[in-house]
């Protein structure tokens, strides 16, 4: 397998520390409201990054924090009255749920930041001791990135260009350096009672730290892959590294992944600019989860994906051909029909596939194999040479192919679940139509769409679908 990392920035092939296993750490989500689809972008970059591993056969350790306190979750949690814990607890349900609705695998680990806070603190005692992190005028703890020689690497920033002239005034921010980040930060009023105790007086945990710490717990010092959005590349994971590899020695992360942007209008879309949609949002306009995740996945995560509203009808359009597709191998399998095992076709298809998201999850390649196995499947059942073995690995197929994408649900296109009335109102209505009883045959289509069921001529014979 190959990936892009951001490290660099080539594309590597990709070997694990530890044999099968991969130790994979993702920049969950700041828990102060829902979740906006952007966000879901990234998640599901991850999830199909997750689920090629295991495709790939490698065995994932994913770890997910989620940031539970931090200046927004304390900002809003006391704008609204509510205690952190009950206020952040609201949206971490939430966030779940979504992770559910668009079937997005569960990681191994959701740590939250306010259960972590020794691990934090521990980190910090060691840069101190290091000589990396001081205490500021604020009896903050900050980091002095000129300490370490690496900083600026993963973001490609130049710090001896950028460290000329940011000398501050101390007094204005506490630290030495404006680049400087805080660690630990003195509690302040605007903290209210969200405090923890350290050897350095009250106070709380930067955003930053939470990450190195939470990761070395689950995934040890160094492991394999680090995954989140462009904009978490800096500072934050320059940070982490910057935290990680000072205090314990040795190389923090080995792959970084980053994926860009989902924007609307040449925008990034996010909640301060107001131009978001939540997973809510879009399902109360119609659309399913199944259609916002094909969206969402359509574009290669290291391009920008630009969302519109008409792309969700799109995947609504393409996923019912799908579903229709599905309906009449089916049906292919379900008769007698001798024909082509279509064995050349799925295989050469898997190859492409697998090959394609191997390579630094090229969606698109991937997906033009899935397009031309249904091309090919398609020729092969309109002019009635497919048989019921070949639906049958076919339709296995597509059902491999859905272990990437969680969208097809190829068995619920199975009208062997058709109840066995509706079955037998059909096949009471070809008959009519065989006898040229057409009022006949025409009332039992009525009653089929009165109980919620369409009939469908198809090359095979008729057949009934369930009304959407
Ligand atoms: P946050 O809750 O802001 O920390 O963001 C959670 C994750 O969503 C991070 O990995 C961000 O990089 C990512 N993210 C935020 N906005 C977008 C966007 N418009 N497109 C893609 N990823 C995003
Ligand atoms: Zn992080």
């Amino acid at each position: 397998m190959k990936f892009f990392n951001t490290y660099t920035r080539s594309e590597e092939e990709f070997h694990p520390i530890s044999g099968n296993e991969v130790k994979m750490y993702t920049c969950g989500p700041t828990v102060y409201n829902y979740a906006h689809i952007g966000n879901f972008r990234a998640y599901i970059f991850e999830d199909i990054l997750r689920r090629t591993l295991k495709y790939c056969g490698y065995d994932v350790v994913q770890v997910m924090n989620l940031t539970d306190v931090d200046d927004k979750t304390i900002r809003d949690s006391r704008a609204a009255g509510i205690a952190l814990d009950i206020y952040t607890k609201k949206y971490k349900d939430s966030f779940f749920q979504d992770l559910e609705t668009l079937r997005i695998e569960k990681a191994e680990h959701y740590p939250e930041a306010t259960r972590h806070v020794p691990g934090m603190i521990e980190i910090i005692k060691v840069l101190l001791e290091k000589g990396y992190a001081y205490i500021g005028e604020d009896k903050s703890i900050y980091y002095s990135v000129a300490k370490f020689a690496d900083y600026g690497k993963l973001a490609r920033i130049d710090m001896e260009n950028q460290r000329a002239g940011v000398r501050v005034k101390t007094d204005e921010y506490g630290k030495d350096a404006v680049a400087d980040f805080a660690l630990w930060k003195a509690w302040d009023e605007n903290d209210g009672d969200v405090v923890w105790d350290s050897p350095w007086g009250r106070g709380r945990p930067g955003w930053h730290i939470e990450c190195s710490a939470m990761s070395m717990k689950y995934l040890g010092k160094t492991f394999d892959i680090h995954t989140g959005g462009i904009d978490n590349m800096f500072p934050h994971h320059e940070d982490e590294i910057a935290q990680s590899e000072a205090a314990n020695g040795c190389r923090f992360v080995n792959y970084w992944l980053h994926c860009e942007y989902l924007i609307v209008n040449g925008q990034k879309m996010s909640k301060s600019l107001g131009n978001f949609f939540t997973l809510r949002d879009l399902i109360a306009k119609g659309y399913s989860a199944r259609e916002i995740r094909w969206v969402l996945l359509g574009t290669h995560y290291r391009n920008k994906l630009n969302f519109t509203l008409d792309a969700c009808v799109q995947a609504k359009n393409m996923l019912q051909k799908f579903s229709d597709f599905f309906v009449r191998l089916h049906s292919v399998r379900n008769s007698s029909a001798a024909g082509d095992s279509a064995g050349e076709m799925v295989a050469k298809a898997k190859t492409a596939f697998t090959s394609a998201l191997a390579s630094d999850l090229n969606i698109s390649e991937a997906l033009a194999a899935v397009f031309a196995l249904e091309h090919e499947a398609n020729k092969l059942m309109e002019t009635g040479k497919m048989g019921a073995s070949g639906a049958e690995a076919v339709l296995g197929q597509f059902k491999d192919f859905d272990r990437i994408f969680a969208v097809f649900d190829v068995d619920s296109a199975d009208t062997g679940s058709v109840p066995a009335e509706i079955t037998a109102l059909l096949e009471e209505r070809t008959s009519a139509k065989k006898n040229k009883n057409y009022a006949r045959s025409d009332e039992i289509r009525k009653q089929l769409q009165s109980m919620g069921w369409v009939i469908e001529d198809t090359p095979a014979g008729p057949r009934v679908k369930q009304a959407k």
